[in-house]
């Protein structure tokens, strides 16, 4: 049985004092919530005190990107020992905003993805198509090709803890949300993509997330989706009440 993860992804938005008043509000709301993992990826500014101020509690954070190399001359990027060292246990990576404001390719996810997993981060590699490429019947072929590129060298058995999530690009943060059919049928082309890469036992317990416009009434028909094991909350997630309330409804 895959347990579901739901996440927020904070991403630019909240100081650190945002999103200590955030989780002062959340923490109580959700403490004794066991039907679900729980995880929060706020921005690079915040992480220290999301890690800090949720080290005993049920949610875990994780960064929003990072880079593949340990160290180096590369101005304004954070390494996976970097994130290690400060508690870190979890990252984004390949997210659609990236790829197309930070001009992050399929290559980079793979080489990230390689990184995050001999880190012990549990990665969340996003891959998902635009409105474009679904309108011309190429969504399969833009899953295939991303699963196929990000997986590239990367063995089964460091896999227990991958986790991909389906963003459609068409569907972030537009309040178009996929319909729970449209979002099974990636999902279980997504799986059927890890099983060929990855073998089919890791391809079974791997945790696949649906993101993308959801909301606290949509959440509960895309979880009802044998395929959808999760969401990543973009909007949504930023105000305790509306995360708390898609965390509710999801299980
Ligand atoms: P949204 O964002 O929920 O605001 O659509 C989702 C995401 O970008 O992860």
């Amino acid at each position: 049985m895959r347990k579901p993860l739901i996440a927020a992804n904070w991403k630019m938005y909240k100081t650190p004092k945002e999103s200590l008043a955030f989780l002062s509000e959340f923490l109580p709301l959700v403490k004794d919530h066991t039907s679900s993992e729980i995880a929060i990826f706020p921005t690079m500014s915040s992480l220290g005190y999301v890690i800090e101020a949720t080290k005993d509690s049920n949610v875990t954070s994780g960064a929003q990107t990072m880079h593949w190399l340990n160290e180096g001359p590369y101005t304004g990027q954070t390494s996976p020992t970097m994130l290690e060292s400060i508690g870190c246990t979890r990252v984004l990576l390949g997210h659609s905003e990236r790829r197309i404001y930070a001009h992050e390719t399929d290559d980079m996810v793979n080489l990230k993805l390689k990184a995050a997993l001999e880190h012990d981060l549990i990665p969340i590699v996003c891959v998902g198509e635009t409105l474009d490429k679904r309108q011309s019947g190429l969504t399969e072929a833009v899953l295939c090709w991303q699963i196929a590129v990000a997986l590239n060298g990367v063995k089964g058995a460091s896999c227990g803890q991958l986790v991909i999530a389906y963003e459609p690009v068409w569907a972030i943060g537009t309040g178009s949300v996929a319909t729970p059919e449209q979002a099974n049928e990636a999902h279980a082309i997504i799986r059927r993509e890890v099983a060929r890469h990855l073998g089919a036992p890791c391809a079974s317990c791997m945790r696949i997330l649906y993101g993308g416009s959801v909301k606290p009434d949509n959440v509960a028909s895309l979880m009802s989706q044998p395929e959808i094991d999760g969401a990543l909350v973009g909007g949504a997630s930023l105000h305790a009440k509306s995360f708390h309330e898609i965390i509710s409804n999801a299980t």
